[in-house]
This record gives C-alpha cells, sequence and structure tokens, in this order.
C-alpha cells in the first residue's frame, strides 16, 4: 500500500540543497551556525541594505538616478556592488506604481536586494499579482489611489527589475545615509511604498 505523505511534496531544488546541506555537515565540512550566517548575509547584509543604498543615491544625485534608470546593472558598480544580471530600474511616480514578480519561478535582483522572501516564490504571489495586482497590494497593507496605474513586471533569467520608490515627501532634510534606512525591501518589489520616519508617511506625491 502506498504511503501517504506527511508533508507537501518539496520541490527538487529544495530537497537536493537539504540533502547536501546535512550530507556537508555530517563530514564536518560546514556548521549550521556557518550556513545560517550566510543566510543572513543575504537576506539582512548584502540583501536590501545595497539596494536601499542605490534607492537613496537616486534620490539625491539626479545624474546618477538617470545613469541607473538607463542601465541598472552598470550603475550599480559606481557603488561597488557586483554586476548581476541585467538590471532593469523602475521608476515609481505619482501616476504609475511598479511591481516586480517572476510567474515562472523565483527570478530575483540578487545583486541589489539578496536572497529573495519566501511569498515571493510562492505560487498565490506569482500567479496572483499579474491578474490582480490591487488586491494583492492591497493585502500587503498598500492602497493605491485608483488614479495609479499598476504595472507589473515579470523576471526572468535575462533580466531582473527593481523597484525605484518615490521618496517620501518630508524627507528634505535627510542625507543620503538617513534616506537608506527608510528604504525597504518590499519596496524596491513595489509591494510597499517607503514611508518618512515620522509622520507615518504619505504615499509620494499624490496624497
Ligand atoms: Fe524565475
Amino acid at each position: 500500500m502506498a504511503e501517504t505523505p506527511a508533508v507537501p511534496h518539496e520541490p527538487y531544488a529544495a530537497s537536493r540543497t537539504k540533502a547536501l546541506e546535512s550530507l556537508l555537515l555530517e563530514k564536518g565540512l560546514l556548521t549550521t551556525e556557518f550556513i545560517d550566517s550566510i543566510v543572513r548575509r543575504y537576506e539582512q547584509d548584502i540583501g536590501p541594505l545595497k539596494g536601499a543604498k542605490v534607492v537613496a543615491r537616486a534620490w539625491v544625485d539626479p545624474a546618477f538616478k538617470a545613469r541607473l534608470l538607463a542601465d541598472g546593472a552598470t550603475a550599480i558598480l559606481e557603488l561597488g556592488l557586483d554586476r548581476g544580471a541585467p538590471l532593469v530600474v523602475l521608476e515609481n511616480t505619482p501616476g504609475a506604481h511598479n511591481v516586480v514578480v517572476c510567474t515562472l519561478c523565483s527570478c530575483y535582483p540578487w545583486s541589489v536586494l539578496g536572497l529573495p522572501p519566501t511569498w515571493y516564490k510562492s505560487p498565490p504571489y506569482r500567479s496572483r499579482v499579474v491578474i490582480e495586482p490591487r488586491s494583492v497590494l492591497a493585502e500587503f497593507g498598500l492602497t493605491l489611489p485608483e488614479t495609479t496605474e499598476i504595472r507589473v513586471w515579470d523576471s526572468s533569467s535575462d533580466l531582473r527589475y527593481m523597484v525605484l520608490p518615490e521618496r517620501p515627501v518630508g524627507t528634505e532634510g535627510m542625507t543620503e545615509e538617513e534616506l537608506a534606512t527608510l528604504v525597504t525591501r518590499d519596496a524596491m518589489i513595489g509591494v510597499a511604498v517607503v514611508r518618512a520616519p515620522l509622520d507615518g508617511g504619505t504615499v509620494g506625491a499624490s496624497a
């Protein structure tokens, strides 16, 4: 009689990664702490922080912003970042809000954002954000004016997207470093906007 699996079927890559990890641990080649530290680094340091610096620079330096929008992968080299796959930077404006997805798998701009969050790889996000972006954004707590057009961009292994969020009103006196602390990973994927620190934020200039 066939056994009923106790847990849902894992993707092949995930089972393979687990098998490799347990072998490396068993042979004493790696420690759990080391693996955790690498994952943390990609999630917290290498990841969103890099993108946040790129966004803050674009907010304070119009010439850099122009270069970034023209060729993202080349412009980020100026900040000492690695060149990843071709990177298209999508600028949010009061009239247009951009959201990034990979409908096929989980292509993600790792050179600026590090590791993707779990939800980015989930089938519901990947399928629904294309069909009903407004509802999906609302579930993330982001309600945009009906007049704002929502543009959904499908990443691929050849082309990655990153959103350049709008600089929030009320941040005029902040330095580039201070601005970078406001920029979140979710805002660079497009499921959030950047908020000013004191007033709880304003959605761009359209509010
Ligand atoms: Fe993909």
